[in-house]
């Protein structure tokens, strides 16, 4: 027997199904990653196809059957919409970054609940006005890893365990190391870069118009970040979106 269940969620991922329907990833707050099909919503007069696109966060009713791949959607609708998103290039682009790493980053009904407070917060961030992008963009990024179990230490070199005032990604291993444990040129993160990164770890996301790094330092943040989670994460490199973010941060 199906079960009818519940939960907020936020879309990953949505493909045209048949003629009327559609096949949409979600990752909920009660139930990690599920796949539903919405049928019939794509026929005329049908709210549901606007409702069901990444990055809407939406409470979603469905019918739950045990082993099926794909459940069946029963109805949905908004908890927030994210006008300021959809409004802007570089904001809507950093969403679809950030949903993107979590639709690779999760797994089939394995619930998180902070990994989704962490992209609903950060989704409501982008909507704002005023917040720097690349910002938001690079502290979900860093929480993300930590959330997963693959926080980076900032503090000490990974191999002698020193204090580090600069560092570099060892990608034979994935550890920041000092410039004497370095053997060979990893990815750079000079003394503003790292100390951006622990301002980016010890503050709450509400406060990040607090941090105003320069572009320079950014670009390495950026960098540092995306090789980091590309070593430690399955599945993360090759992402669609992240080109199309560079073009638009660029
Ligand atoms: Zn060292």
């Amino acid at each position: 027997m199906p079960t009818p269940l519940s939960s907020d969620a936020v879309v990953l991922r949505v493909i045209n199904y048949s003629d009327t329907s559609l096949i949409v990833r979600l990752f909920t707050e009660q139930f990690g990653k599920v796949t539903v099909i919405a049928k019939g919503a794509r026929r005329p007069k049908q709210a549901t196809a606007g409702l069901l696109q990444p990055p809407n966060h939406i409470t979603v009713w469905y019918q739950h059957k045990e082993g099926r791949d794909i459940q069946t959607l029963i109805k949905s609708e908004f908890v927030e919409r994210y006008a300021g998103l959809t409004a802007d290039l570089a904001r809507s682009t950093a969403a679809m970054v950030a949903v993107e790493m979590l639709d690779r980053a999760v797994h089939d009904y394995d619930p998180h609940p902070l990994l989704f407070r962490l992209i609903t917060a950060t989704l409501r961030q982008l909507n704002q006005t005023g917040r720097d992008v690349a910002v938001v963009l690079h502290f979900y990024q860093l929480h993300l890893a930590r959330q997963l179990g693959f926080g980076p230490r900032l503090s000490s070199c990974g191999q002698c365990g020193r204090p580090m005032n600069k560092a570099s990604l060892d990608m034979s291993n994935g550890s920041l190391l000092c410039d004497r444990c370095r053997t060979q040129e990893g990815i750079r993160l000079g003394r503003p870069s790292l100390e951006h990164l622990r301002n980016l770890d010890r503050t709450h996301i509400s406060k990040l118009d607090e941090i105003q790094p320069n572009d320079k330092t950014k670009k390495e943040v950026e960098n540092f970040l995306l090789n980091h989670l590309y070593f430690h994460v399955d599945g993360m490199s090759n992402l669609k979106s992240i080109k199309f973010w560079r073009q638009v941060a660029a």
